[in-house]
């Protein structure tokens, strides 16, 4: 990629040539063309030599341009508007602009564009370019006062960040409002909305005594799906308080939700915009991981009002200075509200799976990136799982280093420093440092950076010795890097190692060790007999652990493990390494797979377990994802994969079949629906019985499971249940899948998001004999599929493409020409949404002869299109390097 004209380097920083002080913007909105005037105070940054103002813009009419209130000469240049005969001196000049753009034909969803009736902002990360021309970059930090005029009916919500200060009625049925944000920010966290809207209110009192209004905005019909968002809004305010001592700095704070979003959310300051995803809920239509992720993202959003808002990046290089912060905040948020230490265990487990399943396969492809990157084409590509979740791992073994408090003095320090200035991941993890002089953090801070700066999963290999005569047991840790993209070698990195000893079913030690060499040997003396060691509590550190544990010794740790992770870790390490010899086996068919009796045994003590927590035992029970297994291949057949993992599935669907039964009749009833934890975990381990007996039953020929499941798909008193039991039907294939199927369309086909799961959970089932890509494309041509609506894309196209790697990689190539297209198809519309499918098949190299020529072949049609987005081409053009 270095070649490329476009390419942006970290290593090419340089401050802003002028600061804006204030922006005053006025809009006319009107779906074919709003206009917008903008009025900046602008001035020279002293620090930098004279130099022309360089504007960005993009698909912007430009009709005038003032200074100082004269007309002025201006030039283009690579899209940027140049004005180079500016007031000589430091003073403070002023920049009028005026332009139109065209919200409704703006199908990219970035910049200001409309939804349904109603019109919605996305700046993050250079949308602000597409509103008008400024400085779009994240370290000019301005004032904003806003005027929004519309047509009063069509449009009787006008809102913008901060303040409301003035409304009012003007002629021909139109009106005013006017926004005013107390805080200074980058034109990224500008926002706007205006449509037909509800809000549910809420007045709270701060732990300072200061009032606030909360408000979620939705369309008319959706209000009763708001109540589970505000109360996560509430907790979020309470907890950033209590727990970082940070309080809400505005007088009001708006959540909007919109039906046509790129992401998830997004953190504009005081008038975050989010996705209906990730707020509208009810028990008859959101699961219980809806509720989770709407407890997370309004939480991820909220907290970023301190980590991103009032601190901001200086670059778009330093993006996991916000994200990775703030998804460690919003981790710790869901694990502080779940409570109890098993529920908290379930949350980390819960995470470590995203992180392995997701961010472990990209840093080993050819999107490979340090957490903080060198170069991007495009930085909307960047917003990847390992900015964001191994961003948190290396925020959350910072806490470890410094612990719990140490780690809050930290932040204290950080924003002491920094509050309002727009920083890097340096000034972060210096502050950390600073705040905890002798911390193992301070003494290995230069050292410690390195997990910033070098891409790749670490893999820390584990050697134990066990001295009979002397009582000695010795633990000889090795780490090492795969080489990266543009990075062939890799120096140490500090890494912390949660570390148990269990003799006889007893734990006998547990500390932390950092390791910093590229080798270290512990050793434990005065033991009376080999130890069983319990390495990684926690999942102290991002790495790959590489340990030759004999199965007695997982059977152990799988019973006995105080730390839960590895006793999660444990179940399915047995699981993984049978899957993997299955895999090595030459020729081996269906029919071969047979799981022993040990391993059956340990789940179904898991399963039995008097005392472990139902959502412990539905995370033991689920085998590793499919991916996860074939990243541990050097070269992947997916359907064999799928096949495997499938057959072992069936078996312990069989062999526990009597188990499956007890655990769901004892796990079905969970009184009045509540999406907490507990009842919730209840919820998961019944829906794993159901399916398992679903599986069982296909095989057996039985009906009555079946029937039993039907019942309880129609009888259900919430979706968590229903949704629970319509995926049994359909992952076992029984025939009673397809009413199912057409009973749940007809029930909820006024609601779109449950509309998406009917479509996700066809496009993702188990593939038998290539019947899936047939039902995906004839699913593109139902009435309710719209490929321009990213959330029911992704729930097609992407559930295909990216979530079912049984049916993707089909040995007729049918399933890449399908995404070659898809990806060309969306790149003409919405390239962000584009990039994302284009990464489906990021991991051709380690595709079997013949898929990975075909997988290749694929690509290179797509990098051959004219008129690819930067997106787009970055990621395949990466991908064929
Ligand atoms: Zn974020």
């Amino acid at each position: 990629m270095r070649e490329g004209q476009n390419v942006i380097y970290r290593a090419d920083y340089q401050p802003p040539a002028y600061w804006i002080d204030t922006v005053e913007l006025c809009f006319d909105l009107d779906p074919a063309k709003t206009r917008v005037l903008n009025r900046m105070k602008l001035r020279r940054n002293a620090q930098m030599p004279a130099q022309p103002l360089r504007l960005d813009g993009e698909e912007l009419n430009l009709a005038r341009v003032l200074v100082n209130g004269q007309g002025t000469s201006f030039k283009m240049e690579n899209g940027q508007l140049v004005l180079e005969n500016l007031p000589a001196g430091d003073e403070p000049f002023e920049l009028e602009i005026f332009s139109t753009c065209a919200p409704a034909k703006n199908t990219t969803l970035s910049g200001l564009y409309t939804s349904g009736d109603s019109f919605f902002t996305q700046c993050e990360a250079e949308g602000f370019r597409r509103i008008t021309y400024f400085l779009d970059r994240p370290d000019v930090m301005a004032s904003y006062t806003v005027l929004i005029r519309a047509d009063k009916a069509r449009y009787p919500v006008l809102l913008s960040n901060g303040n409301l200060v003035d409304q009012g009625e003007l002629d021909d049925g139109r009106h005013f409002a006017k926004w005013v944000d107390p805080h200074r920010k980058p034109s990224y966290l500008f926002a706007l909305v205006a449509g037909q809207l509800v809000a549910r209110e809420q007045r709270i009192t701060s732990r300072a005594g200061k009032e606030h209004l909360l408000q979620v905005y939705v369309r008319p019909g959706d209000l009763d799906k708001t109540e589970h968002a505000m109360n996560s809004l509430m907790a979020s305010v309470a907890w950033d308080e209590a727990r970082f001592g940070l309080p809400l700095d505005l007088e009001r704070f708006m959540i909007v939700a919109t039906s046509d979003f790129n992401m998830g959310a997004m953190e504009n300051k005081g008038l975050n915009i989010f996705n209906t995803k990730y707020v509208l809920a009810s028990q008859a239509t959101a699961t219980d991981t809806d509720f989770f992720n709407i407890e997370s993202v309004v939480g991820h959003e909220y907290f970023h009002n301190w980590t991103g808002n009032r601190i901001t990046c200086r670059d778009w290089f330093q993006l996991s200075l916000k994200e990775g912060l703030t998804v460690f905040r919003d981790q710790e948020f869901s694990m502080d509200l779940a409570g109890e230490a098993s529920a908290r265990a379930v949350k980390r487990i819960e995470d470590v799976r995203v992180l392995r399943t997701m961010q472990f396969p990209e840093d080993a492809g050819p999107m490979a990136h340090p957490v903080r990157p060198e170069q991007y084409l495009e930085i909307n590509n960047f917003y990847t799982v390992t900015v964001y979740e191994k961003g948190a791992e290396v925020v959350r073994m910072m806490q470890t280093l410094v612990g719990r408090e140490g780690f809050r003095r930290g932040m204290d320090q950080y924003f002491q420093r920094h509050d309002g200035q727009a920083v890097t991941c340096d000034d972060f993890s210096q502050a950390i440092a600073d705040a905890n002089p002798g911390s193992r953090l301070a003494q290995t801070l230069e050292q410690f950076r390195r997990w910033y700066s070098q891409a790749g999963t670490p893999r820390v290999k584990a050697e134990g010795r066990w001295d009979a005569d002397s009582g000695i047991y010795s633990l000889t840790l090795s780490q090492s890097c795969p080489p990266t993209p543009d990075q062939p070698a890799k120096d140490p990195f500090v890494i912390p190692i949660g570390l148990g000893l269990i003799s006889g079913g007893v734990e006998i030690a547990n500390g932390m060790h950092v390791l910093t060499e590229q080798s270290e040997t512990l050793t434990f003396p005065g033991l009376q007999s080999e130890p069983v060691p319990s390495i990684l509590r926690g999942f102290s550190a991002p790495v790959v652990l590489e340990f030759d544990y004999p199965d007695e010794q997982l059977l152990a740790l799988l019973a006995h493990d105080a730390d839960p992770f590895n006793r999660w870790e444990a179940g399915q390490r047995l699981a993984l390494g049978r899957a993997l010899a299955y895999l090595r086996t030459p020729g081996l068919a269906r029919s071969d797979i047979r799981l022993d009796a040990p391993f059956v045994e340990a789940m179904r003590g898991i399963l039995r377990h008097p005392t472990l927590d139902p959502a412990f035992k539905e995370l033991v029970l689920t085998l590793p994802a499919e991916t996860y297994i074939s990243e541990q291949l050097d070269t992947v057949d997916p359907q064999r994969v799928h096949m495997v993992r499938d057959a072992m599935r069936e078996q312990l669907a069989q062999a526990l079949f009597h188990d499956w039964e007890w655990a769901f009749e004892q796990h079905r009833e969970n009184g009045a629906y509540r999406p907490d934890p507990r009842s919730s975990g209840r919820r998961a381990l019944a829906g794993l019985s159901l399916m398992h007996l679903c599986i069982a039953a296909r095989k057996s020929g039985d009906t009555v499971w079946p029937g039993k499941t039907l019942q309880r798909f129609k009888d259900a008193s919430n979706m968590t249940d229903r949704f629970n039991a319509l995926t049994a039907l359909v992952v076992s294939g029984h025939e009673l899948a397809a009413p199912a199927l057409a009973r749940f369309h007809a029930t909820f086909q006024d609601d779109a998001l449950v509309l998406d799961k009917w479509f996700a959970l066809q496009a993702g089932a188990p593939d038998r004999g290539g019947n899936i890509l047939p039902i995906v494309k004839q699913l593109m041509n139902h009435p309710d599929f719209n490929i321009r609506n990213p959330n029911r894309a992704r729930s097609l196209i992407f559930s295909y493409c990216n979530a079912n790697p049984g049916a993707f990689h089909r040995p007729d190539a049918a399933g890449y020409v399908f995404w070659s297209e898809r990806v060309t198809e969306l790149d003409a519309f919405n390239p962000q949404v584009a990039a994302r499918l284009a990464r489906a098949l990021d991991r051709w190299k380690k595709l079997e002869e013949p898929l990975r020529s075909a997988a290749r072949e694929a690509i290179a049609r797509v990098a051959a299109k004219p008129d690819l987005s930067n997106d787009v081409r970055e990621v395949v053009t990466r991908a064929l390097a």
